[in-house]
């Protein structure tokens, strides 16, 4: 088996998900021998929470890792560490620090490379790098089944492509209207088309060795990038759209007969459990995903809500001096929870109706509109239901804390503070209904 992860790759910039540039000709000859989901998201838009998220199946909030400051618990159980127990020969190539030995990434593989701390490479490696290191080991490795992870991190800022991939895109700057920043995207498509050279080079080994046939092959992204969208440019602040929906293709030879492309919502934890699950494997192991061997089997999966998070820097869960943002979508909408750090930049928490605005530009918050309320406490409800049992700690958050200091500070001016009341009651009455408050 092996798993490819493609750091900061969104899926509108690959030609199998229809971008106009040649980007990725090695992946969209891949796809065509793969099942390609046309919805897959992260559950964090933070490089190690979204890899440790990967490897166990489980939520940040539950594997512990909620940015990149964390190390990575000895205790959680990677997919590499099942494995290794079932006798695979197993092997990992990182292209970054944040997802080295020093943050317990190399749990359960037999080679880990830490080449990457020579001074030469800094804290990254390119694309090149990594596929020696891994035609090194897959040259002199053992014939038994093996587990292999394999991180491009390329498609991250900075851009450094060599030149003959960057000089294939015409220049296209994008900006934000607060910095004097301008990305050029002939440098991002550069990068992707660069890394695609080796994720190619990489099947082209397995493909010449014969295994191809018996290898289940995984590409899926980290996260995405903001490229201007919402007037952000890069990953780690934001969940919306643009950083949480990652490219997804499975192949499976099992199931070669009936590859198809699948647009049902799938997170990146739903990866354990499938793949643990295609090879048979029985866990008592807990994960929070769902395994996808349905859909390979020309099924649908029942929908059910999905989400995401990012929290950034500092350690602390709540702490007030950190943005908190939170997202649960589903059933056509989506609710974006931001705490009071990340109101001061927002505004206020954002509600969307994909089904007519599938990239987020509406937020229908403030909607006096009654089945949007309704929907509004609804959603907010299911989300911190979410929050609260993923949550490895027993701390209570009480949503409503805000709206309740608004409420007291009007009651002291007399001032008319009936719709605040209105919306604690509406999230009361959901969480009552759901059985979650007496
Ligand atoms: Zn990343």
């Amino acid at each position: 088996m092996l798993i490819i992860t493609l750091d900061t790759t969104r899926p509108d910039h690959l030609g199998v998900y229809g971008y106009d540039y040649p980007t990725s000709p090695e992946m969209d000859e891949f796809a065509k021998k793969s099942f390609v989901f046309d919805n897959a998201f992260t559950v964090i838009s933070h490089t190690s929470s979204s890899h440790a998220s990967i490897f166990t199946g489980l939520y940040p909030k539950t594997h512990g890792g909620l940015n990149n400051n964390w190390i990575m618990n000895e205790s959680l159980v990677f997919i590499s560490e099942i494995l290794k127990e079932k006798g695979y020969l197993t092997a990992g190539f990182p292209a970054c620090f944040v997802v080295d030995h020093n943050r317990n990434f190399d749990q359960g593989y037999d080679y880990f490379s830490k080449k990457y701390n020579d001074p030469d490479y800094g804290f990254r490696r390119d694309a090149d790098y990594v596929f020696e290191d891994f035609q090194q080991w897959w040259e002199n490795k053992s014939d038994d089944a093996f587990f292999a992870w394999v991180h491009f991190y390329d498609p991250h800022r900075d851009y450094n492509a060599p030149k003959e991939y960057s000089d294939m895109f015409p220049s296209r700057l994008v900006t934000t209207t607060d910095s004097s920043d301008a990305w050029d995207l002939a440098g991002y498509d550069g990068e992707i088309a660069y890394m695609d050279h080796y994720v190619g080079r990489i099947l082209d080994l397995i493909e010449e060795s014969g295994k191809m046939n018996e290898t289940i092959v995984v590409i899926v992204g980290d996260h995405g990038e903001g490229l201007g969208n919402h007037n952000y440019l890069e990953h780690s602040e934001y969940i919306y759209r643009e950083q949480m929906m990652v490219p997804l293709m499975i192949s499976i030879p099992k199931f070669s007969e009936r590859i198809q492309r699948i647009d049902d919502n799938v997170e990146t934890i739903d990866l354990m459990p499938t793949l643990i699950d295609i090879l048979g494997i029985n866990t008592t192991n807990k994960m929070q995903g769902r395994s996808l061997v349905p859909v390979f089997r020309d099924e649908r999966l029942p929908e059910k809500f999905i989400f995401g998070e990012t929290r950034v820097t500092g350690k602390e869960l709540y702490s007030p001096n950190r943005h908190t943002r939170l997202s649960i979508s589903g059933f056509g909408w989506k609710y974006i929870f931001n705490n009071e750090i990340s109101k001061k930049k927002n505004g206020t928490d954002e509600l969307f109706n994909l089904d007519q605005d599938p990239y987020e530009e509406k937020n229908l918050i403030d909607s006096d509109d009654p089945e949007i309320i309704k929907k509004k406490a609804y959603l907010l409800s299911k989300l911190m239901i979410w929050d609260k049992d993923a949550r490895p700690y027993s701390q209570g958050y009480d949503v409503n804390a805000e709206t309740r200091k608004i409420i007291e500070d009007k009651k002291e001016k007399n001032q008319d503070y009936s719709a605040e009341k209105k919306e604690i009651d509406a999230i009361e009455k959901a969480l009552r209904d759901l059985g979650y408050m007496s």
